[in-house]
Formats: C-alpha cells, sequence, structure tokens
C-alpha cells in the first residue's frame, strides 16, 4: 500500500509498505477514507518532536472503514465507519479513569499514531487499543463532516470543557486557525455573553466575521481595548490561548479579568515567562494541555444533530497521490487554505475480508 513517511529531517514522501496486521487482540485494521494535514505533522517534518521515529508512517487525523478487528475489541466490528482517536489510551489506568487519557501509562499511551507507530496518511492504519480509539460514525454523518473528530475538534472540546465558562461569561479565544476555530465553535455551545476572537491575520480573521458573525474578532494591536469593551469586569473571564507565541501568552493573562481561567492550549517554540509579580493579586487560575481526547462520542452526536460544523475548514481536497502536493499547500497557507482533507484515490493494496 502507499504511505507518507517520516525519512528524515525535513523530508517525507510517499513509500510503498506492507498493509498493516494485527498484532494485538485489542487492535484493530483501518482502511482509511480520508484524512487531513495537521500543523503537529509539519512539527515532524521539521525535526521539532523528538519523539518521532524516522520510517514511520505519518499522520493522525482521518476517518476511516475498520477492516479487521482483534479478539478483545467489541465495540466496532469490520463494515463499520469510524473515526481514529489521535491518542491511544488503555481505558484502565489511573490517569484513563480519570479521563485525563493525555496521560495513560500504556506504552503506546498518549500520541503515537503518525508519530512514534505508523499513521494514517496512508490506504491502512493499525490502531492499538481500538476500544478507545475508535467511534463509530454515525449515520448520516459523512466522512467530512467526522474528519476532525478525534484531533482538532476533540483539541477545541476539551478547551471549551475545562475552561468553566458560564453564560455570563466574556471568553477571549486568541487564534484563529483550525484548532482555534474548533475551540470557537465548542465555546459557541456553551452561549457565553460574548464571544471575542484575536487574529493577527486578515484572512482568518475574515473567516471568521463570514462564517460566524455573532463573534467579535479583532487582530493583537486592539485585543486589550475590544476586551474591555466588551467585559463586565474590566478583562475576559475566561481567555483560551490557541495561538502559542510569546506575544499571544503575554496577552493572555494581561487580557483576562482577576480570578479569570487562563487556559493554555497552544503548543509553544519556546518556554514562556510567568512574570508572577506582576500578575500578583490578580489571582489567575491557569490550565494547560494536551488535549486529553475521551469525548468523542458526545463530539460525534453533536455533529449529528447540526451543533457542530467544521466543514467550512476545509478549504482544500487532494488524493493520497497528490500529497506532496497537500503538504505544498498546507505547509505554506497557499491560496487561503485552512485544512486539507486527502481522500484515498489509489487502488494498490486492497485486501479481502
Ligand atoms: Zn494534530
Ligand atoms: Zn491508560
Amino acid at each position: 500500500m502507499l504511505a507518507y513517511t517520516y525519512i528524515g529531517k525535513g523530508h517525507f514522501g510517499l513509500t510503498e509498505k506492507p498493509v498493516p496486521e494485527l498484532q494485538d487482540p485489542r487492535d484493530a485494521i483501518v482502511r482509511v477514507t480520508l484524512g487531513s494535514i495537521c500543523t503537529s505533522d509539519l512539527h515532524i517534518k521539521h525535526g521539532s518532536v523528538p519523539r518521532a521515529v524516522p520510517g514511520i508512517t505519518v499522520g493522525h487525523e482521518m476517518v476511516g472503514i475498520v477492516e479487521k478487528t482483534g479478539a478483545e475489541v467489541t465495540n466496532v466490528r469490520p463494515g463499520d465507519r469510524v473515526t481514529v482517536n489521535v491518542e491511544t489510551f488503555c481505558g484502565e489506568c489511573f490517569f484513563c479513569r480519570n479521563g485525563y487519557v493525555n496521560n495513560c501509562e500504556d506504552p503506546d499511551g498518549g500520541w503515537a499514531l503518525g508519530c512514534r507507530i505508523d499513521g494514517g496518511q496512508a490506504e491502512y492504519v493499525r490502531v492499538p487499543h481500538a476500544g478507545q480509539g475508535l467511534n463509530r460514525i454515525p449515520d448520516g454523518v459523512s466522512d467530512e463532516q467526522a474528519l476532525f473528530t478525534g484531533d482538532i475538534l476533540a483539541t477545541g472540546y476539551w478547551a471549551a470543557r475545562i475552561s468553566e465558562i458560564d453564560p455570563d461569561d466574556t471568553v477571549l479565544i486568541i487564534g484563529a486557525g483550525p484548532t482555534g476555530i474548533c475551540t470557537l465553535l465548542c465555546v459557541m455551545l456553551k452561549s457565553p455573553r460574548r464571544i471575542i476572537v484575536c487574529e493577527k491575520s486578515r484572512e482568518r480573521a475574515a473567516f471568521v466575521r463570514r462564517h460566524y458573525p455573532g463573534v467579535v474578532v479583532t487582530g493583537p494591536e486592539n485585543c486589550a481595548a475590544v476586551v474591555s469593551e466588551n467585559s463586565l469586569h474590566g478583562g475576559a473571564d475566561v481567555v483560551i490561548e490557541v495561538a502559542g507565541s510569546d506575544d499571544t501568552f503575554r496577552m493572555a493573562w494581561q487580557c483576562a479579568r482577576p480570578n479569570a481561567i487562563v487556559t493554555v492550549v497552544a503548543l509553544y517554540d519556546h518556554p514562556q515567562t510567568l512574570p508572577l509579580p506582576d500578575m500578583y493579586g490578580k489571582n489567575l487560575t491557569f490550565k494547560t494541555g494536551g488535549v486529553d481526547g475521551c469525548d468523542c462520542e458526545e463530539i460525534l452526536r453533536l455533529i449529528a444533530e447540526g451543533k457542530i460544523d467544521t466543514t467550512p475548514l476545509i478549504t482544500h481536497r487532494f488524493g493520497l497521490s497528490q500529497i506532496d502536493e497537500a503538504y505544498r499547500v498546507f505547509e505554506n497557507r497557499l491560496d487561503g487554505v485552512i485544512k486539507v482533507a486527502i481522500s484515498n484515490d489509489t487502488q494498490t493494496g486492497v485486501t479481502t475480508p
């Protein structure tokens, strides 16, 4: 089968590999029908994910059809359409039992697919702990509608959940990239009094204005003023930082009112400073992540009910055979791209059921 492979720093390529086999009774083999590219894939390509193993198939955002299941997999059957969770987790350890699946103690726990083990920018993928990592896609929900459930939408849902949003709140979301927009969609479900999105790219700010007219959109220069105009208590009640730069980290705590919750979803290239003397008396609560991606069933239900729709994020579509071009467009942010969808347009690797 064809698999997009991490060959070495700066280099991915489409290579021929054997179709994966079940290795454990808890495994499933999924035929990938639609996948996507995530910024984390680019981090691997640039060598900034030390855990990533050269030779692995990349990709951790995908949906597909179950091809084979191990003897201990009971939640899905061959032929089922499923979402694949970015995180692998056992469901049994202390962290899993408390919903902290990102810190699952299993050797494959956490982000393994497309990082430490073969992922899903391929025709087939082996999913360990399939009982936890696969969710059936409801009838009537398309692959495109379900595509982001296991990764960026799971992240947005988790960020909104842990931020303890109340109906009276002003919520500031910093960053309107794909994960920022997924966060926005999940914050909207909580119906806070005001939602403000801060985004420096004009193109992305325009996207938010066009699709979500009830949201206040600002650039970084005016963010503090816009937040204070739209807040009842001198700052945002909740800040969710999804952008991941030094400036946005500072903005996150500066725009928060005293006793606010500041949720940091972003992944930074550098260490950040918490200037505690400057924020003394502000009594902020910081929450930081790593998504605990264990709400996929609930997310799929919300998609089926029409309450979450991420399809406008899919701005470009490619076949697996054109994946180099898909990366070029996504990596260089060409042509207004937000997310790409990659369908399986190859005929090789077909197995008998
Ligand atoms: Zn990702
Ligand atoms: Zn676990």
